[in-house]
């Protein structure tokens, strides 16, 4: 009966599980090497929690010898925001985040859109369905919803379980029946958990949490015969050999169901790292960031801001391993990748991402860059946000390179600069068209001295 319902449902699909398999083969890494995945969806831009993720899945993979890949998933076609897959790209590339292998570019494990994945994923869901693990379901959006709402109303967990699954045990009969009068269906797992058991996500941030077992029968077929996130991202973590998957906390809660999906799939799950979500003091409260509220929330605050790739990700580093920042200060001559980074290391709850804190590393990352590195960087930036100031900048290139040389070597180097915007302020006295402009310039003088004094103080005359 399961083979002929299987085949009632998926008469287009003709490979076998074992098939599809044999199609990714095992890596062969060294022992220890971590497989990692950035799986942002295309649902707009990049947010500093995304990059904050794909961060340390970059760290962690390529410290230890393994590969990290980038997945689009893009199963959710409702929420997809046009142009949100080359943002995700130019973000990557613009924060130097390196990934070996995915969306963008080759390997041997893609395609790397799971849209594109479609055939793969009802191979499993057919098989599930010849095992007697999934069943179609043809409950309409009005029945749904006439349940759930009586849920919440005793509430009792919300969804499809228990007496509330009524195709879980449908015949074939009724199934032909539905299927001849077009009633739309969608897959359903006939969940084997239990109210009453826990199970333990063994943690490498967070340690061991005990969660419900999962006792929903979740859609993993949605009636366009896309996956759903929960199955696709499981089906693709198990066939790109997935070691290590680093991601928000906001999952944690949805660890039961991935669980379980591998467990009906018969599969060994990857290991999980859940980090803290980024958070905002304000007002004296701590809250997530917010896409709404904070402009800093998306990447591209940073770029604009003139905050340079390699100084956030300093901060990223910080806010990713509590033994970072003292490390870097120690280290003059040291960057990111001679840090060996630990999940033993990550904070397990709230992330203040603070914006002062932000300013004082950039401040230190620019003290120990030469004069000439910052020239061109700066010269760079403001080709690109302020062209009038970038012409000045090259008519004046020896006079800011000698500023910006000013007590640089020095035991205590000087730390004025915190973004590549701050040189056009910092350094106007030295430059004549801003020097000369207004002779009732409001800057503040030394006391007693008049203004033709101080600018000759100054060298300016
Ligand atoms: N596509 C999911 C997201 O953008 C990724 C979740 C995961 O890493 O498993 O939130």
């Amino acid at each position: 009966m399961n083979h002929e319902l299987a085949e009632l449902l998926f008469p287009n699909i003709n490979k076998t599980r074992e098939e599809i398999e044999a199609m990714f083969p095992d890596r062969n890494l060294k022992e220890g090497a971590m497989v990692t995945r950035f799986g942002p969806s295309p649902t707009g831009f990049l947010h500093i929690g995304n990059l904050y993720g794909a961060f340390q899945d970059s760290v962690m993979a390529h410290q230890s010898g393994g590969t990290m890949y980038l997945r689009l998933e893009d199963t959710d076609s409702k929420r997809e925001v046009e142009g949100a897959s080359d943002l995700i790209l130019n973000s990557l590339s613009h924060f130097h985040i390196s990934y070996d292998e995915g969306y963008g570019k080759e390997g041997i494990y893609g395609p790397y859109v799971q849209s594109k994945r479609k055939e793969i994923y009802q191979v499993f869901a057919k098989a599930l369905v010849e095992e007697g693990k999934a069943y179609p379901c043809f409950m309409t959006e009005s029945e749904l919803q006439e349940i759930r709402e009586g849920q919440e109303l005793r509430k009792e967990i919300t969804g499809i379980y228990g007496h509330y699954a009524v195709d879980r045990d449908l015949s074939l009969e009724e199934v032909k029946k539905h299927l001849e009068a077009g009633d739309e269906y969608v897959i359903r797992i006939k969940s084997p958990g239990n109210a009453d058991k826990q199970i333990v996500l063994h943690d490498l941030i967070k340690g061991d949490i005990l969660l419900p077992e999962n006792i929903i029968d979740e859609v993993i077929l949605k009636k366009d015969g896309i996956p759903t996130y929960h199955f696709a991202h499981v089906v693709d973590d198990h066939l790109m050999k997935t070691t290590h998957v680093i991601r928000g906390d906001e999952w944690v809660s949805s660890y039961p169901k991935h669980l379980q999906l591998f467990q009906l799939l018969g599969w060994k799950s990857p290991k999980y790292a859940h980090h803290a979500a980024l958070t905002k003091k304000e007002d004296g409260k701590v809250r997530k960031l917010s896409k709404r509220k904070d402009p800093e929330f998306s990447v591209s605050y940073y770029k604009e801001a003139g905050i340079p790739a390699e100084a956030l990700k300093l901060y990223l580093a910080t806010l990713a391993n509590t033994n970072f920042e003292e490390w870097y200060l120690q280290n003059k001559d040291k960057t990111i990748a001679d840090f060996t980074f630990s999940y033993k290391k990550c904070p397990v709850g709230g992330t203040l991402f603070d914006m002062e804190k932000l300013n004082n590393i950039c401040r230190t990352y620019f003290s120990r860059k030469t004069a000439e590195e910052i020239y061109e960087d700066a010269l760079d930036y403001n080709q690109e946000y302020n062209k009038d100031y970038a012409r000045i900048m090259e008519e004046n290139k020896d006079r800011l390179i000698a500023f910006l040389n000013i007590e640089r070597n020095a035991k205590r180097p000087r730390k004025d600069i915190a973004t590549l915007k701050d040189l056009e302020e910092e350094s106007f006295y030295m430059i004549d068209e801003y020097f000369f402009k207004d002779e009732n310039i409001t800057y503040q003088m030394p006391e007693n001295k008049t203004y033709r004094y101080t600018r000759k103080i100054w060298g300016r005359i």
